[in-house]
């Protein structure tokens, strides 16, 4: 441990975002640099606790105190070192994470939280600096060829730790370019995609061959891929939006959230957008309609296009600024929260049912009713009488959720076993089909950039013991043991 009095000696601080009225006229990522002395004080802050509550709350399970420790020492080759052997892509994760760790930082019990997101963002971008990140292709191959379908962060970290196996990968994606919703669900205030070019880059040079632009079920089947490769795992994603069912839903005006951000993101990498399927939400009354990281968002990219008004609805109460009762340390916090994007700019409202869209004679939106509601316990509700209004609205962004993987197509090939959310049923991380895998959204549901990390390097080890009968590749439970005992 670096420093023993750091928490007591330095407040929590972090880079400053830029001035929303200034940021919202381009793209790129909101925050700005942050000297490196302030980053050691900031590691310094870690108490090197007897037990540390981080690493179970990280999903990774990655070694936070021990990385703190080698930035406090301004030793970033070995913060590098740590931080990498759990973590695959410590550049996405330092940027968009929402920091599980932190919420069970025991600094935080009774002040703010060691800045852990932002120390391992600055490791990660030291670490390219320093030219410590180089392609490391595997010293000896296995013979063994595996199909990865689906180029999100499950299936990319899946494809790295399988090369590094000495496997040969192919990474199957129907999109022109690879990094899922890293690339076209994350807007690039958040994320700016050359960070993921630049990490294909390495993968590509390590050996990783992509297949661009195929859909598995379309272009060709899973059953091909079955017979061609000696595993396939499969990463596609859990993107079927959730239907707002209310009268109305079918007038124009009238989109799910990641039709809008996807065409966003592609018009910010300069791709031609056909007038005909684009969306903008310049002058217009914006209601986005859902909670969530998609909702946050819409709002941030509805300010980028100078929205006339933007209002965000959720059913639910607003949350309280404390931690309830049955919701304690070292918790995950159900406690209200905002993101950037608010801050520049946003009404937002909760405790509202929505009832029906109403449209003009073009059959366009102008509306949306809704009614307030009192909630009497978590589940029940009353609508109030006389609440009834109706919002003004010229585009509505559906972001309520998603229902499932898109795996229906693959059902022509195989008779896959989903839960009961419709996601694939896995044991071992091995679908019901032998030698076909999964990980990330499409096994759990839509989560967290982090999980999909976690699940794609679980996942390789699976199928790298089902290849092999034995595995060198580290997985987070083992390494938990490890220090357990
Ligand atoms: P995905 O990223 O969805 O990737 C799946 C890939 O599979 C895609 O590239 C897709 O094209 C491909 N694919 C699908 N079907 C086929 C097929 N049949 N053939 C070939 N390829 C196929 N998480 C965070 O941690 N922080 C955030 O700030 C955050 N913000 C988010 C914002 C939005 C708008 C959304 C939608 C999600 C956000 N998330 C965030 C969640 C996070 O992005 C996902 O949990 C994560 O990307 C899941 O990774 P994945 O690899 O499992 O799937």
């Amino acid at each position: 441990m670096g420093k023993a009095d750091g928490f007591l000696k330095y407040n929590r601080e972090l880079p400053q975002a830029r001035d929303p009225k200034e940021r919202i006229n381009d793209s790129n990522e909101i925050y700005t640099a942050f000297p490196e002395e302030k980053t050691k004080q900031q590691a310094a802050r870690c108490m090197d606790c007897g037990v540390p509550f981080c690493h179970s709350g990280c999903p990774l399970g990655n070694l936070i105190p021990d990385f703190n420790d080698a930035v406090y020492d301004g030793e970033w080759d070995r913060a590098a070192q740590i931080l990498y052997s759990t973590n695959n892509f410590p550049e996405f994760t330092g940027r968009i994470c929402p920091a599980p760790c932190e919420s069970s930082c025991v600094l935080a019990i009774n002040k703010p939280a060691v800045a852990i997101e932002h120390i391992e963002k600055a490791i990660a971008e030291k670490s390219f600096e320093l030219g410590l990140v180089k392609p490391q292709p595997p010293k000896h191959r296995t013979g063994k060829k595996v199909a990865v379908i689906g180029s999100g962060p499950a299936g990319l970290a899946a494809a790295a730790q399988l090369n590094q196996a000495g496997h040969e990968v192919h990474v199957y994606d129907k999109d022109d370019k690879a990094g899922g919703l890293l690339r076209y669900g994350i807007p690039d205030f958040k994320l700016e995609k050359w960070t993921i070019d630049r990490r294909l880059d390495i993968l590509k040079a390590e050996g990783i061959r992509f297949h661009l632009g195929v859909e598995i079920g379309t272009d060709t089947t899973i059953k091909k891929l079955h017979r061609k490769y000696d595993a396939v795992l499969v990463a596609i994603g859990s993107t079927k939006p959730r239907l707002l069912d209310i009268p109305g839903n079918d007038l124009k005006g009238i989109h799910f959230a990641m039709e809008y951000l996807t065409l966003h993101n592609r018009r910010v990498a300069n791709e031609e957008i056909p007038a005909e399927i684009d969306l903008h939400a310049q002058d217009k009354h914006v209601l986005v309609i859902g909670g969530g990281d998609t909702g946050s968002d819409c709002v941030g990219t509805a300010n980028r296009h100078f929205a006339r008004s933007i209002s965000q609805l959720q059913y639910r109460t607003m949350p309280s600024d404390t931690r309830a009762p049955h919701n304690p340390w070292p918790e995950w916090p159900m406690t209200y929260s905002s993101s950037s994007s608010h801050d520049e700019g946003c009404e937002r409202s909760w405790g509202w049912l929505t009832k029906e869209f109403v449209g003009d004679e073009n059959g366009h939106v102008t509306g949306l009713k809704v009614v307030e509601l009192e909630w009497k316990s978590s589940r029940e509700y009353d609508e109030k009488a006389g609440s009834e209004r109706i919002l003004p609205c010229d585009l509505a962004l559906i972001a309520i959720g998603y229902e499932r993987p898109m795996h229906d197509d693959f059902q022509a090939s195989f008779d896959f076993e989903f839960d009961s959310r419709g996601n694939f049923k896995l044991q071992d991380w091995q679908t019901n089909i032998p030698g076909i895998f999964s990980a990330g959204d499409a096994c759990r549901g839509q989560s967290l950039v982090v999980w999909a990390i976690s699940d794609g390097r679980e996942a390789a080890r699976a199928m790298d013991i089902y290849l092999m009968g034995a595995s060198e590749l580290p997985s987070k439970e083992l390494s938990q043991l490890v220090l357990g005992s």
